[in-house]
């Protein structure tokens, strides 16, 4: 009988091996960010296209490739980071197989420009399905462009197993959080569709945490530091009172490489034990730094697990360092030296240098308790101190000019307030400045260096925003009772979205009665919502929820917050009353972040006299 066995050609062996590097786009993203980060760049930038089915483009600017590593780079097996077997043990870089540019270009149209730092032009190759169709010399600047377009064109199978674009955006997402987490020490920027997704300054691990989850997160980190012979442990957990229902913010690296293990995220709950609510999961950003000789990395094709020699030391070092920081916290407030202090203080105050008077307590004689139409909250710490006649100008444009009345008034100011709930208006002084509405749309008013600018309904967003935070964070929001309760139909998929939101919601001052299979029943809506505006905010809600554009804040919390301060906010087209006008200044001003929207927008522009002046020359 004639032999029948043959070696497969190199492009079928590609293919096949693609299936295990290349599941989706996001797989892409992790093999080139890795790429990058083992040519030693500082800067790296990530371009997606309809979340990488059209283009993935990673540009960093590293050491680059030389005219013959840039053509070998695409063979199998072909990878400058190991010689022989026994490299292996001693890994410092992310890659080493050499099979992800091979794969990658075995399935997409590739295209790689990349140049040295001493070379005056660099190479461009451009693969398709394995195929060389083009190589050329190129002005590029220092470090390598890679770009993966029409990923899976030759295997319309996997193109259609693909999931939706917010699916495999999400995946992208994580793949790019996991390695930005690992590197603060690298910028990374990110661009979907065109615009700007992620940008992250070179930061030490804290900021880089806050930068890519938000403001909000610093107050909620834990740091945990460890040293023995086998392992370093340093990073953060997640205070137990902001613990969520998904597994979302978990994070452990290994040696700089992002790795999930079962066993470790074990060790870790059980340090939370008793601190918990159940079923939440506390948050946790973990480097453990271990000697390459003690782990195997290479057990898995995509490289998330990881083989420890010594599973079971680790697990109870883990547990105790975790402990250990939660049970120092619990004890005393961590004084936090690594904090950067710009992140907490509001707008422009950052700015000004802190003054080393002692500090002094306030006592407002002219406060009057019944004069405000809303409760006034007492916070720990104190509020913004009532000013009198000089009122929310001289608080926030005033701090430019340098008089002795502004610093005064600065060093009067305390901050990390929760409640800053005390008008700045006073009323029973008479006002010097107008305010004035232009268009229904803009609320006008002089200040001391000029005008300023407002818009209405995203300044009342932010202002509402900031409020349902607060009354979901310190869950003291107030509700009204219906006359009669309201029944609302929803599919069966939104009542699970309510149900998700369920607790939120209470927290606001919603109140159901009943959640069935496709209705709900409500009879507590929070204090200031319309009866009338319920459905629509619930179904502005879910959609909300449906199609979250995930973004660097995304929290179930936030969501709400923002989705109803997007509904119940004063629109566009609106006339609003003298009082209304002032109090929605007072109220921005008031605000932890009155310079934009809760979708980043700009609130309120200036416009100094000298601007002015200029104008008309
Ligand atoms: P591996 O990373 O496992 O070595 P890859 O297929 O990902 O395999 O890359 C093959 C080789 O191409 C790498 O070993 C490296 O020498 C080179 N290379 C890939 N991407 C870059 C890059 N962005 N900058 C410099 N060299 C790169
Ligand atoms: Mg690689």
């Amino acid at each position: 009988m004639a032999d029948i066995i043959q070696l497969l050609p190199d492009h079928v062996a590609n293919q096949i091996a693609a299936g295990e590097v290349v599941q989706r786009p996001a797989s892409v993203v992790k093999e080139l960010l890795e790429n990058a980060i083992d040519a030693g760049s500082d800067s790296i930038k990530l371009i997606i296209k309809d979340a990488g089915k059209t283009l993935v483009q990673v540009i960093d600017n590293g050491k680059g490739m030389s005219t013959t590593d840039a053509r070998l780079s695409f063979e199998r097996h072909a990878t400058s980071k190991i010689r022989s077997a026994e490299d292996l043990f001693q890994l410092h870089t992310k890659g080493f197989r050499g099979e992800a540019l091979a794969s990658i270009a075995a399935i997409a149209h590739v295209e790689l420009k990349t140049k040295q730092p001493n070379d005056d032009v660099g190479n461009s190759i451009i693969i398709e399905g394995s195929k060389v169709t083009d190589q050329d010399v190129v002005v590029t600047p220092q470090g390598t462009s890679v770009s993966v377009k029409n990923l899976f064109f030759n295997i319309p199978a996997r193109r259609n197993f693909l999931k939706s674009d917010n699916v495999e955006l999400r995946h992208i997402i994580d793949e790019f959080h996991r390695v930005a987490l690992a590197h603060p020490t690298i910028s990374f920027a990110m661009y979907n569709n065109g615009s700007e997704a992620f940008n992250l300054p070179i930061s030490n691990y804290r900021q880089r945490i806050v930068n890519i989850f938000g403001t909000k997160t610093n107050e909620k980190l834990v740091p945990v530091e460890e040293e023995t012979e086998v392992l370093k442990i340093s990073g953060f957990v997640g205070k137990p009172e902001f613990a969520k229902k998904t597994r979302g913010e978990q994070y452990f690296f290994v040696n700089d490489r992002f790795i999930k293990s079962a066993y470790l995220n074990h060790a870790i709950a059980s340090a939370y034990d008793g601190l918990l609510k159940s079923g939440t999961h506390a948050s946790y950003f973990l480097n453990l730094t271990v000697d390459p000789q003690t782990i195997d990395i290479n057990i898995h094709p995509t490289k998330t697990e990881i083989k420890f020699d010594d599973e079971h030391t680790l697990y109870a070092i883990l547990r105790s360092a975790v402990k250990h920081s939660l049970g120092q916290f619990n004890i005393a407030p961590v004084l936090d030296f690594d904090r950067d202090a710009t992140l907490d203080t509001p707008y422009e105050f950052k700015k000004e240098t802190v003054k080393t008077s002692a500090p002094s307590i306030e006592v407002d004689r002219s406060f009057n308790p019944f004069q405000e139409d809303e409760p006034v909250k007492q916070s720990t710490s104190v509020s913004y101190k009532k000013e009198p006649a000089e009122s929310w100008e001289s608080l926030y444009v005033g701090l430019e000019s340098k008089g002795t009345k502004t610093q005064q008034d600065f060093s009067e100011v305390h901050f990390e307030s929760e409640e800053a709930t005390v008008s700045m208006f006073d009323k029973d002084v008479e006002q010097t400045h107008t305010t004035y509405q232009l268009h229904n749309k803009y609320i006008v008013s002089t200040i001391k260096s000029g005008m300023l600018v407002i818009d209405q309904h995203r300044a009342h967003q932010r202002i509402l925003y900031e409020d349902y935070l607060r009354h979901l964070t310190v869950k003291g929001a107030l509700s009204q009772q219906l006359l009669f309760p309201l029944d609302l139909h929803f599919s069966n998929q939104e009542i699970t979205v309510i149900n998700q939101l369920k607790e939120d919601l209470e927290h606001t001052g919603f109140v159901f009665s009943n959640v069935e299979e496709e209705s709900v029943e409500i009879i507590g809506v929070p204090v200031g919502v319309p009866e009338s505006e319920v459905s629509i905010i619930l179904e502005q809600l879910i959609s909300d929820v449906e199609n979250e554009v995930p973004d660097s804040n995304f929290s179930a919390t936030d969501l709400l917050a923002k989705s109803m301060a997007k509904s119940l906010a004063i629109k566009t087209g609106q006339s609003l009353q003298k009082d209304e006008q002032e109090h929605l200044v007072n109220k921005l001003f008031a605000c932890k972040e009155p310079n934009v929207s809760p979708a980043n927008r700009t609130t309120f522009v200036t416009m100094s006299v000298d601007e002015l002046d200029k104008k008309f020359i």
